[in-house]
């Protein structure tokens, strides 16, 4: 239970630079009570001082039970856009519950004049692209493979093609294509280095998610400048009805909102 002596208590779900900017807000509103909650999925991950709690809930229940028990007066979904699922059972909890939501979440990449994007619905459709498509069946390509080291496996289904993954941490070997070559290494990267290592690796093509935000998005200014093509997957669809800012700003001025009207009802 969050230590603080008010009742207007907010849980974040986080492990985004959204959430850590809305958290430092929080940091220095005493009058909110906050947690933070992360999947623990992070080996050393930046915490505030606020109270945090690391961890999977145990499904919507689990969800729901903790919403109930530490008597949660509203919800940030600030999940990374791509965390499908946390959203789903955030929406469905809080709908249960009662408990206001507010989805937090940065706007997608857009495509520019110069950019050259094919899309994908998810990292299955992208693979199966990659494996069967006219365009890249029998043309191999070198791809620079950005989707995250967990999600590697569904590519194995096109194993012609040659592919550079960059990660903090080492991928597992079983989820590897068997063409590929590891590169580990930690942001944050710029134009300039990102255009050559795809010089240096002679890549052809960038397979990304459409995470949206600053700190990855040099990539795609480099393959804009080298005129490499992008195979960009797309963000999964978002709950509906679910009330969405893109700013911390802006959650912090939807919290302090729905607190006054809780403590208007208190009076
Ligand atoms: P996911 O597929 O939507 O969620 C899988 C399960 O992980 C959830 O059902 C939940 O377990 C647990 N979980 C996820 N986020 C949680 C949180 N903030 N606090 C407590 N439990 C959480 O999520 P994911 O794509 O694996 O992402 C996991 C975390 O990494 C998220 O916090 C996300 O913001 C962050 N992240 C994801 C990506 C990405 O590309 N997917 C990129 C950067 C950061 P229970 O069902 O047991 O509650």
């Amino acid at each position: 239970m969050p230590s603080s002596s008010n009742n207007f208590r907010v849980l974040v779900l986080g492990g985004t630079t959204e959430a850590s900017a809305l958290c430092r807000d929080l940091e220095q509103t005493p009058s909110i009570s906050t947690t933070l909650s992360l999947a623990g999925v992070t080996k050393q991950p930046h915490l505030p001082t606020l109270s945090v709690r690391i961890g999977g809930f145990g499904g919507v229940d689990g969800l729901s039970t903790w919403l109930k028990t530490h008597g949660i007066s509203a919800l940030i979904d600030a999940t990374h856009p791509f965390a499908a699922t946390m959203s789903q059972h955030a929406a469905t909890a809080c709908g249960t519950t009662q408990t206001p939501l507010l989805r937090l979440e940065r706007p997608d990449w857009q495509e520019m004049p110069s950019d050259r994007w094919f899309h994908a619905a998810n990292l299955k459709e992208a693979a199966s692209l990659l494996a069967n498509s006219p365009k890249w069946r029998t043309a191999p390509q070198r791809i620079f493979l950005t989707t995250g080291r967990k999600e590697l496996a569904p590519f194995k289904i096109a194993p012609q093609h040659h592919y550079l993954i960059r990660s903090i941490d080492a991928p597992d070997p079983a989820s590897l294509p068997p063409n590929a070559t590891i590169l580990l290494d930690r942001g944050p990267f710029d134009v300039n280095s990102e255009a050559k290592l795809m010089q240096d690796y002679g890549i052809t093509l960038l397979v990304s998610k459409n995470s949206g935000g600053s700190a990855t998005y040099p990539k795609l200014e480099a393959a804009r400048l080298l005129r490499i093509p992008v195979l960009m997957i797309d963000r999964p669809v978002a709950c509906p009805h679910i009330p969405t800012v893109e700013t911390a700003q802006q959650a912090m001025a939807w919290l302090q909102a729905h607190q006054a009207a809780s403590t208007r009802r208190k009076v």
